[in-house]
């Protein structure tokens, strides 16, 4: 068994290997957040060793981000730096590969005003919408992790010790990333074989329609012509293989941004800047959400509804059977990284052109012609459980079971 020092250069060594695929000569641009500070250094020597040039940090700290909320004038919030958009922009453009540890604690901005929180995402989306767009086209390489914070932990295991919840925290993400294995590179080589392969079925098969049934769902999703199921590692721009996602247990494809029609109802707590939104459920017609409730953060389901008109319709839809090692653990993890991949979810807002035949250079015309979504928006929300069952329906009508019990159906 590996000490958790040891545990954690492996996890350092994969992300910079597997999440990003370093390359000789690259730039890695990692943001993170100050309390990472002694993992980021094990991250800048492992890309250093796999061959980077430069490893430039961006750090954050969720406390200034509160204090500013609490304390700057309105029109703060209105205003992004452009040569921060700028910089990223150039960055991207000369290949730099981008690794981003994200852990928010969900609890931090329950005393905000819900407004200054979607002015400033709105402000920041639209300022980086080019840069963005590096990353939603897979131009440039780019992953998301994360590292137990304090918060985090206490949320997670709230009748723990922080110092024993941090331990256990530690303990499952090494467990959900394979680390525990001794050689998770070896094992995320297996587990991207296994998730192309499922790919490969969803995308021979060409459903035309997915139904979905469970408690509180009751939901048709049409899927367009051309649509392309992904998951596991995808291949940037220059032809390099990175994990946009560690851990990552999805399948996924684009809905028709038209085409979705009933209710669904979430089947876990979802974290949108630092507000909990819990026990919702969304009616959709024609693919736009018409009503919706929840028990919990209704005002700022609201808000986000509200972003724009492509906030209200799906981006994405993703299959993830109830038996991946992260939904076994049981645990809500109040981080999107580990939740959307303990369940079946979807996601309201922008949608992945790569989820698309010939996708990547589209016009904004050319993707709302083939029922593509756009927002300022991505967001996922969980909606899989054991109870879950879900049918594909082929071209020609037939109705195929692919999901029962929340686990995939194999002949
Ligand atoms: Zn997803
Ligand atoms: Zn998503």
């Amino acid at each position: 068994m590996a000490t958790f020092e040891e545990q954690l250069n492996l996890y350092a060594e994969l992300a910079v290997q597997v999440g990003l695929n370093v390359q000789k000569g690259q730039t890695i641009v990692i943001n993170a957040p100050l309390y990472a500070a002694e993992f980021v250094r094990k991250l800048a020597r492992a890309a250093y060793e796999t061959g980077a040039k430069h490893v430039m940090v961006e750090w954050n700290d969720e406390e200034l981000g509160r204090i500013k909320y609490l304390h700057a004038p309105d029109e703060a919030f209105l205003e992004f730096p452009g040569w921060r958009a700028q910089g990223l922009e150039k960055l991207a453009e000369e290949g730099a590969a981008f690794l981003t540890i994200y852990a928010p604690n969900p609890d931090l901005l329950k005393d905000v005003d819900p407004k200054r929180i979607s002015d400033a995402n709105k402000t920041a989306m639209t300022a980086l919408k080019t840069y963005r767009h590096y990353q939603m086209t897979h131009q440039v390489a780019w992953s998301v992790i994360s590292v137990p914070s304090e918060a985090w932990a206490q949320k997670v295991f709230p009748e723990l010790p922080v110092e024993e919840g941090m331990q256990e925290l530690w303990n499952f993400i090494f467990k959900a990333l394979r680390i525990d294995t001794g050689n998770p590179i070896e094992a995320w080589q297996k587990h991207n074989a296994e998730l192309r392969d499922s790919n490969g079925l969803l995308n021979e098969r060409r459903f035309k329609q997915l139904i979905y049934t469970a408690p509180g769902t009751d939901l048709t999703i049409d899927l367009p012509d051309g649509h392309i199921w992904l998951g596991g590692a995808k291949r940037n721009g220059r032809g390099v293989m990175f994990n946009p996602n560690l851990p990552t247990e999805e399948v996924f494809t684009v809905p028709h941004k038209n085409g979705v029609n009933g209710t669904v109802r979430s089947t876990k707590p979802l974290v949108y800047s630092g507000q909990l939104i819990d026990g919702f459920s969304l009616t959709f017609e024609n693919g736009r959400v018409v009503s919706f409730t929840a028990e919990q953060g209704e005002e700022a389901l609201e808000r986000m509804l509200n972003t724009d008109e492509g906030a209200r319709r799906l981006g994405e839809v993703a299959i993830v059977p109830h038996a991946s090692p992260i939904s076994a653990s049981n645990l809500v993890f109040y981080n999107t990284l580990f939740d959307e991949n303990a369940s079946s979810h979807l996601a309201l807002g922008q949608a992945y052109q790569v989820n698309i035949e010939g996708g990547g250079n589209l016009t904004d015309e050319e993707m709302d012609a083939k029922g593509i979504n756009q927002s300022l928006i991505h967001v996922d929300f969980m909606i899989g459980s054991g109870d879950m069952n879900i049918d594909g329906v082929t071209q020609d009508g037939e109705r195929v079971p692919l999901v029962r019990s929340g686990n995939w159906v194999r002949e």
